[in-house]
């Protein structure tokens, strides 16, 4: 058995980012991936010659002096990323049925109330109202700016307010108070449940600069394992861990599927924390954490459509399109049976091969965990990405994707004869490929009535055992590295972490 200074459970982006950052600081580490594609929600799949991301549509904060730029430069991949910046006027546009409108989140503070003031004339003053507020909230959260923070989070205000309610308090135009929460699908936005900093913190990120990756998000995975096996770090794929093991007190191996064991000194898990307890073979861990952990309730699952495009055909969009068909933005998630969909998104990838036609086109639109869990028992089979669950199974796929093209259409009514072909995914596609718990998008939601429930600290009770990833603060690609800051801060402290990432 070798013995590695840090195994690292999962290749996500917050599993490379933190071997990234304990490689550099000298320490031997080892990542374990149970899937052949490393990057988890990073990757990309190809299909008719269109490239298709599965969970990174556009990034925020990559302007020059903004936060991810910053990350990116100590990760060594700032520039060589190939990235291409969205609409400065519109990189976001809510669009509602029976409204031909497309209303238009800006880059840039000024210009966002600059544009919205164009189409809601008497709110400027409301919309200056609620840019401020949202920028004092993201003031509470020093990390995400990558300044230094030693006060606990859990204190900190703003955990307990409801965003549906401060954007109320904002303003009383309801049209307006869909738009300002009408790219909520970022964050599975509840209406009962989500905090406002977490739609401060997302909102604030895209409207500081937006940008599509060319070709697909998975480039941020190549250069980034690049980077981690030139500093002698190991990636290993087809690698699941199976068992975390524990004696007197500290965690000695973990074990993989074929039941290799694997030793260190530390270990760190990338994957959901109740999928970890479930493999963490040890009384050590009290049984009301345990609990607690698996009864916290995942962000809302998705049902996707990956449409390839005939060449030439669909003039891209430089956007993302979030469309309602009813005046509500926040009860979408709860939609199942006849009136399904509620509502779609339209992201439309950047490729390197045209400037003035798309390649593909994904629509995505929330679906209930309960609504495949008849399947639950059968699994697809990679790596032929042929779903091995039944011709059911894949009727019903088919009328679903049918039944979003046909929404979809109703906005771009040339859609249909734009098609080469699609493929869909549900659910159970995200819990089986990424290992996300019931499918959930982004991992634990987050309740502001107890904001301290879906906490989730980097350490353990077991002292060699840490969490990274989307679970630990927030999911998204600035809420993943600030948990990978978070964790390795605790290996080589905080403050040193972030001065070292600020002079890079
Ligand atoms: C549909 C969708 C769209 C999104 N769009 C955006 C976006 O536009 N912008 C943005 O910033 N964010 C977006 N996100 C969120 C973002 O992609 C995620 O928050 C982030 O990538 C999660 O990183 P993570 O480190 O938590 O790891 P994950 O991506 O969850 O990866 C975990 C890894 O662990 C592996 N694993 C699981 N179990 C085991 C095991 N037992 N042994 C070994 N390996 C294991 C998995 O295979 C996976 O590779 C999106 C997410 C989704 C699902």
């Amino acid at each position: 058995m070798s013995q590695y200074d840090v195994v690292i459970i999962g290749s996500g982006l917050g599993g490379l980012e933190s071997a990234f950052i304990l490689s550099k600081e000298g320490y031997k580490v080892l990542v374990l991936e149970k899937n052949r594609q490393l990057g988890g929600s990073l990757q990309i799949f190809v299909r008719d010659k269109a490239i298709f991301d599965t969970g990174i549509h556009y990034i925020g904060g990559l302007n020059e002096g903004q936060n991810l730029n910053q990350s990116f430069k100590y990760f060594g991949i700032m520039d060589k990323l190939h990235l291409h910046k969205m609409d400065m006027d519109g990189f976001d546009r809510i669009t509602f049925d029976g409204d031909p409108t497309e209303y238009k989140h800006a880059q840039g503070y000024d210009n966002f109330v600059e544009q919205l003031s164009q189409q809601f004339p008497s709110e400027r003053g409301a919309l200056k109202n609620y840019v401020k507020q949202i920028q004092e909230v993201c003031d509470y959260f020093p990390l995400y700016q990558l300044k230094e923070d030693d006060a606990p989070i859990l204190g900190t205000k703003y955990l307990d307010i409801n965003t549906k309610d401060f954007i109320a308090s904002i303003t009383s135009d309801l049209k307006l108070q869909s738009v300002l929460a009408g790219s909520n699908p970022l964050y599975a936005g509840d209406g009962y449940k989500t905090p406002l900093y977490v739609h401060a913190l997302v909102v604030n990120t895209y409207i500081e600069s937006s940008y599509k990756c060319v070709d697909g998000g998975a480039q941020i995975e190549r250069l980034l394992t690049k980077n981690i096996k030139a500093m002698g770090g190991e990636i290993r794929n087809y690698a699941e861990v199976t068992k975390i093991v524990e004696k007197d007190g500290v965690i000695t191996h973990v074990e993989l599927k074929d039941g290799e064991k694997i030793e260190g000194k530390h270990f760190i898990s990338n994957i959901h924390p109740a999928s970890t307890m479930n493999i963490l073979d040890s009384d050590k861990i009290k049984k009301a954490f345990r609990n607690r952990v698996q009864s916290l309730v995942n962000s809302s699952s998705a049902f996707i459509v990956d449409i390839a495009l005939k060449p030439n055909t669909f003039e891209y969009k430089n956007c993302n399109y979030y469309h309602y068909k009813r005046n509500d933005v926040w009860t979408g998630m709860y939609q199942t049976g006849p009136a399904w969909p509620d509502g779609y998104c339209v992201f439309v990838p950047k490729s390197s091969k045209s400037d003035a036609y798309a390649d593909s086109m994904t629509i995505l639109s929330y679906m209930q965990y309960d609504d495949v869990k008849q399947w639950e028992n059968t699994f697809s089979t990679i790596p032929k990405h042929r779903d091995g669950r039944g011709q059911e199974y894949e009727d019903f796929k088919a009328a679903k994707a049918e039944q979003l093209i046909d929404e979809v259409q109703k906005k771009f009514p040339n859609i249909r004869a734009c098609i080469k072909s699609y493929t869909s995914s549900s659910p159970l596609t995200y819990r089986d490929y990424i290992g996300a718990r019931d499918g959930g998008l982004y991992g634990i939601a987050k309740d502001y009535r107890d904001p301290l429930k879906t906490f989730i600290s980097p350490t353990t009770k077991i002292p060699n055992l840490f969490f990274t990833g989307q679970n630990l603060n927030m999911h998204g690609v600035l809420g993943v590295t600030v948990g990978a800051i978070r964790t390795c801060g605790v290996f080589v402290g905080q403050n040193y972490l972030i001065q070292k990432i600020n002079k890079a």
